[in-house]
């Protein structure tokens, strides 16, 4: 079921257009980017939206409550958050603080629930609800 989800929040077209403006945002470049992430949820029509986090500072970004894996009625089916600084000094993978925050949080443990988008500038990864890191794909690709 969430490797189905995978499939088709990558084939909304609205989905997409909001994680290539999340990623906009963030102001990619080799430093001093904005780590930019939220929800990707779907209501009981089956209509996938995005509802953005709120803006952290720097690396730090606050969840807004996302209990039994609902925000506002709608069902979690994955999250998503930006690494926008490609330096050297910056890790482009998810990192083990991001693989914790998705499998220890009991509020990301629906039966919908894909896991955690993590979007590089090369590569768009996803932290499975094991913590299980795989690599999606090329980001130019599908956020084209
Ligand atoms: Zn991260």
């Amino acid at each position: 079921m969430a490797q189905q989800n995978v499939i088709a929040i990558l084939d909304d077209s609205s989905v997409l257009a909001e994680l290539k403006q999340a990623w906009q945002d963030s102001q990619p470049g080799s430093s001093g980017g904005r780590e930019e992430g939220g929800f990707i949820l779907r209501d009981a029509a089956g209509r996938m939206g995005v509802e953005r986090w709120g803006k952290g500072t720097q690396a730090t970004i606050r969840l807004p409550l996302h209990r039994n894996c609902q925000v506002g009625g709608k069902d979690i089916v994955a999250s998503f958050h930006t690494h926008p600084n490609t330096g050297q000094d910056y890790l482009q993978a998810p990192s083990e603080t991001d693989k914790r925050a998705v499998r220890d949080d009991p509020d990301l443990n629906g039966a919908v629930y894909a896991g955690e988008f993590v979007i590089s500038q090369e590569r768009i990864y996803l932290i499975a609800p094991t913590g299980q890191v795989s690599e999606i794909g090329n980001t130019r690709e599908i956020l084209r």
